[in-house]
């Protein structure tokens, strides 16, 4: 028996509770995992609040976990291994990481890299790992330190604290927007060398192409944030978008791709391939691992206080990142 968050839904109603479960009630997989560390992200609460993205009620959330091997079929991995298990169906469609027990399907499972401890891997989780995407995507695409301004939006939630402090790391000026300009100190303390309110980067008026001012920008955020950032890129500027959080719709128009050679990145973690995946973790333990780690950490929930984490993430409450310790 191990305890677990599980949510249900029943026509419009989701609802969240700690239940006891058994082996039976865990998805298939060939990798049993004794959690260690889960960690909350965005997603998780729009499973468990909105019970919306997850295919299949009831379900155990939590899109990140890490934790020491049971028991695996897959002669990959063996009793007593530090592994992580995050991305895929985890936590949306297989039962996830807020659970003292997971059973992953082996081809989900990353050993833990050496030089990160299973407490490092859940600081970093989703939004670390996704934060390094966006990093590794813009430097593909000829970004490097040197004069001119890195724009981060939803800078003081998950996504945005961890690539704020990989870019300051890498040597890259950070402008930091936000909707908390009270959390100027802590987005200076990740690196950020402006703190700037998101107002100022939201597209109120629908021009096509505005002043430039930034060679590349990390979006979160979405909506009429991005909507501003294709405007204002300088020229051959990219922008990695990654995330929703201030919506999906984003008109925009031909003019600044074609006047101003811009790039729009797309970024996804959920099935980036595991071949380059193994990479990313092997990268986030050496030259992108944020040197202010610590920091981004909010508080470490219990299984009990994840309810009220995951209601506060989906109304932006949450700065930086929470992590589970089981
Ligand atoms: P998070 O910790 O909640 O951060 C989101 C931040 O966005 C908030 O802290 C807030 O920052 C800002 N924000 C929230 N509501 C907003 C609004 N209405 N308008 C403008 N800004 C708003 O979430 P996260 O886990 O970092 O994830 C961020 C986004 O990335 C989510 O949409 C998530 O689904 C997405 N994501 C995508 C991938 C992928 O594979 N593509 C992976 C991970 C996450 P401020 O208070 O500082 O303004």
């Amino acid at each position: 028996k191990f305890k677990a968050l599980v949510v249900d839904k029943h026509n419009e109603e989701t609802k969240m509770e700690i239940k006891e479960l058994g082996m039976d009630d865990l998805s298939e997989g060939e990798v049993t995992i004794k959690v260690a560390y889960s960690s909350v992200n965005y997603k998780d609460g729009m499973v468990a609040v909105k019970g919306a993205i997850a295919e299949t009620f009831p379900i155990i959330p939590g899109i990140d976990l890490a934790g020491i091997v049971m028991s695996s079929e897959d002669d990959r991995f063996k009793e007593g291994d530090e592994v992580i298990a995050t991305s895929y169906h985890i936590g949306t469609r297989h039962s996830g990481g807020f659970s003292e027990v997971a059973r992953i399907p082996s081809e989900w499972v990353v050993p833990l890299p050496d030089g990160m401890s299973l407490k490092e891997s859940m600081e970093l989780g989703t939004a670390g790992f996704t934060a390094a995407l966006c990093v590794q995507r813009l430097e593909e695409n000829g970004l490097e330190p040197g004069p001119g301004k890195v724009l981060v939006d939803g800078a003081s939630g998950g996504v945005g604290s961890l690539a704020i402090n990989m870019l300051a790391d890498r040597g890259y000026s950070v402008v930091a927007s936000t909707g908390r300009t009270e959390e100027a100190e802590y987005l200076k303390s990740l690196g950020a060398d402006t703190v700037i309110h998101r107002d100022e980067v939201t597209d109120e008026d629908g021009k096509s192409t505005r002043k430039r001012q930034w060679k590349a920008a990390v979006d979160p955020v979405g909506g009429k944030t991005l909507q501003y950032i294709l405007s204002s890129l300088d020229y051959g500027g990219s922008v990695a978008t990654c995330g929703l959080a201030g919506g999906i719709e984003v008109e925009t128009t031909v003019l600044p791709f074609i006047s101003r050679a811009i790039n729009w990145l797309g970024i996804d973690s959920v099935n980036y391939p595991m071949e380059h995946r193994l990479k990313v973790w092997d990268r986030l333990a050496d030259d992108l691992k944020p040197s202010a780690l610590e920091t981004h950490i909010a508080y470490e929930a219990t299984l009990e206080e994840l309810p009220d984490t995951l209601n506060d993430i989906l109304k932006g409450d949450v700065r930086g990142r929470v992590i589970v310790k089981f």
